[in-house]
């Protein structure tokens, strides 16, 4: 039954095999000359390579889609093997890096020495955060590193991505909600005074104006001016945060300072070394510290069993100290936690929405970082970060 496979085309499917092998399904097997079992196995034969090459053509559109993507992403990413020899590189990597595809990772050290070194001791999943001197300018990157298996390989995603200018674009970001509150709160204000003073001009021409109508239309229009007025006041106390006058001070002369300020037994205090000392502006990290335990205490008015804790730890190798501020009060729901370094963003019905985004203004001046850490019906943490140079 197989003589024709026997005399004429085993070499043929042998090529045919080895060609499938390579994903090269352009062969096929001419049906003509082909009858009874012998078509209906070549059939078949032609089948699945066309099968075959279906698929694989599905998989490189996919694989193309999935490379444009990565490649419209502003962080670099680069695929090596175990050996550091460089598979695939996004374009901004390609232009943001050397300029052009490196072949192995060790050629990144032209950039920086350190940057190969910590790239190549990055564990699976973890993320870290450097700070290294790429052509002549300090940047912060913040690095890590992804495995996977491609075609039985080990490969590792490294991905590094620059701290700042994701910074930068959150606070453009952040603007653009800013004028949105202002515009907000400026629309609010104006339009009744518009509307009265309107009303006012046309009773005033008809001669039809009672003088108690008239004194409580500018009562309001009073009143709305002054709300104008304080808001206006208060978005100059948040766009005027002077420069911190740095100094070495003594961690436990802010907190004794803060002890006072609050004997509130659900306040507790953990300094893992007071005697540290941290350079800092004394009086804006008291103000920033006084805003989170206060938002704290007002956040746990309702907690049957408040407590609050401010707990401070170093970093040595890193130059770095940290403050938390943690409260088993009602947290924030995602949506509200996004908002509330925004200036004006209160869910309180007497808050002024001032106090973080001045905490987060003072923060940044002294080269540091607030995040929050917050889970509805658990409690909120607020994180701070501060380089001791
Ligand atoms: P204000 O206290 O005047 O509202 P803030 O800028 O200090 O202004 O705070 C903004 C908002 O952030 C608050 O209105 C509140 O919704 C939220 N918030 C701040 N701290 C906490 C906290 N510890 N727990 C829950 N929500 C908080």
């Amino acid at each position: 039954m197989f003589g024709w496979f026997r005399n004429k085309s085993i070499k043929r499917l042998r090529l045919m095999l080895a060609s499938i092998k390579a994903r090269d399904y352009s062969l096929h097997f001419n049906e003509q000359n082909l009858r009874g079992e012998e078509l209906k196995l070549a059939y078949e034969i032609n089948d699945t390579i066309s099968e075959f090459r279906d698929t694989s053509r599905r998989i490189e559109s996919q694989y193309g889609y999935l490379e444009a993507l990565l490649n419209r992403s502003n962080t670099y990413l680069i695929v090596a093997d175990d050996l550091g020899e460089v598979d695939w590189m996004s374009e901004a990597a390609i232009k943001g890096l050397c300029g052009f595809k490196i072949e192995k990772l060790k050629q990144l050290s032209v950039l920086n020495e350190t940057l190969v070194q910590e790239l190549e001791s990055l564990s699976a999943g973890q993320q870290k955060l450097v700070s290294l001197m790429i052509k002549g300018t300090m940047v912060e990157w913040s690095i890590s590193m992804t495995r996977y298996n491609r075609h039985g390989m080990d490969m590792k995603l490294f991905s590094i991505e620059d701290v700042q200018s994701v910074l930068r674009q959150n606070e453009v970001d952040a603007q653009k909600k800013l004028v949105r509150v202002l515009t907000h709160e400026i629309m609010n204000s104006l339009s009744p005074i518009i509307s009265l003073s309107d009303t006012l001009n046309h009773s005033i021409e008809e001669g039809d104006i009672d003088k108690t109508d008239l004194q409580m239309a500018l009562q309001a229009i009073y009143r709305r001016s002054q709300g104008l007025l304080n808001f206006v006041e208060s978005f100059r106390k948040v766009s005027r945060v002077s420069q911190p006058q740095k100094e070495w001070v003594v961690l436990n002369d802010i907190i004794n300072d803060l002890q006072q300020l609050f004997p509130n037994p659900a306040i507790t205090f953990v300094v893992e070394d007071g005697t540290e000392n941290i350079l800092v502006d004394q009086s804006q990290m008291e103000q920033v510290l006084i805003n989170l335990i206060k938002n704290a205490v007002e956040a746990c008015n309702e907690t049957p069993r408040p407590h609050i804790v401010v707990k401070t730890y170093s970093d040595r190798p890193n130059n770095r100290f940290y403050i938390e501020i943690s409260d088993n009060g009602p947290g924030m729901p995602p949506d509200v936690a996004e908002q509330i370094f925004v200036p004006f963003f209160t869910t309180k019905s007497t808050g002024s929405g001032i106090g973080l985004s001045i905490c987060r203004q003072i923060i940044s001046m002294h080269g540091g970082r607030i995040s929050v850490e917050s889970k509805e019906g658990e409690g909120t943490t607020f994180k701070l970060m501060l380089n001791n140079y």
